[in-house]
């Protein structure tokens, strides 16, 4: 096949017959989310695009015929930042089925693996319920990870870049954000303005609520974000470096390719039927029925499927088109 989805990680660069030769090749889709949020007096209002995307379209670069990158979803969930202007605010349920309806496009459309790439913490809960809601919703399986989680996958990496105290050191805008920023678009950061700036309630020192984007306390009180910060910066931005955000960007495409060589091709886990007795009605909040093959698990009783197979034990290896 000599096809533009062979050389191309752009998704919205392609023709509709080169996303048939997409989907051939058994490509993994990746959509950035973001918002649009006030990220103090230093830092434009579309940091959580620029990051997410910057290590989307690395990740593309470097493993160019497993990918497609999506153009990025702009408009995250933002309530409780209302009180800093410029911020946009999706209404979590708009969010929510937004980001749904992109994941059933692509699925209906054959690509199987989709990733949901986050650049905004307060997507996370929404985005883990679109990702759930994607997988059994749709045939296809969704993964939701946000590109900073992709920092801890070594254990000692962040001894080769962090500075800042933890937690507070980085949470927004921060030592991390300001770093990779600068390092993406370092000439849209205002240089003479970078003022590191604190949670108030870490302060407090309590060992159940504290934040940091490396980790955050057993008590979570999510709540308006001018009500524990003057500035809205929540981290210390003045020790950020563009040198830093190289090394971030560099492990979080190194580590993004590495998982999404080993997602593309995995088989997918089967699910199986437990009830003794077939449903007598279809499945209802529109999560896919089962496979008439997967039926009736439960009657041979025990531990087996009627194969000889252990509910557990992995299905075989299928050779997927195109790979
Ligand atoms: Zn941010």
């Amino acid at each position: 096949m000599t096809s533009r989805a062979q050389t191309e990680y752009r998704y919205e660069k392609l023709t509709w017959p080169e996303i048939n030769d997409a989907i051939d090749l058994g490509k993994v889709c990746v959509l950035p989310v973001g918002s649009v949020e006030q990220h103090g007096p230093h830092l434009p209002l579309d940091v959580d695009i620029v990051c997410p995307q910057g290590v989307a379209y690395g990740v593309g670069k470097k493993i160019t015929d497993k990918v497609l990158i999506l153009p990025p979803y702009w408009y995250g969930y933002c309530g409780h930042v209302m009180d800093f202007p410029g911020t946009m605010n999706g209404h979590y349920e708009h969010f929510i089925q937004s980001v749904l309806d992109i994941v059933k496009s692509l699925a209906y459309h054959g690509f199987k693996k989709i990733i949901l790439l986050n650049g905004h913490g307060s997507n996370m809960p929404n985005l883990d319920l679109v990702a759930r809601r994607g997988n059994l919703e749709t045939d296809a399986e969704c993964v939701l990870l946000a590109w900073w989680q992709l920092l801890s996958v070594e254990k000692d990496f962040h001894k080769k870049w962090r500075e800042s105290k933890f937690p507070g050191g980085c949470a927004h805008a921060c030592e991390l954000e300001t770093s990779l920023y600068l390092y993406l678009d370092g000439d849209n950061v205002r240089k003479d303005k970078i003022k590191s700036g604190d949670v108030s309630f870490n302060l407090e020192n309590s060992p159940f609520m504290y934040v940091d984007l490396m980790g955050h306390g057993p008590a979570a009180l999510t709540s308006w974000t001018s009500s524990y910060s003057d500035t809205g910066v929540l981290g210390a931005a003045e020790l950020a470096t563009a040198e830093k955000g190289k090394i971030v960007y560099d492990e979080a495409v190194k580590q993004l390719s590495t998982f999404i060589t080993w997602f593309k091709d995995r088989p997918k886990d089967q699910r199986q039927d437990m009830h003794r007795k077939t449903p007598t009605m279809p499945i209802p909040w529109g999560q896919t029925p089962l496979e008439p093959t997967a039926k009736k698990k439960a009657n041979v009783g025990g531990n087996t499927n009627g194969n000889g197979k252990k509910p557990h034990d992995k299905p075989a290896k299928v050779k997927q088109k195109g790979s």
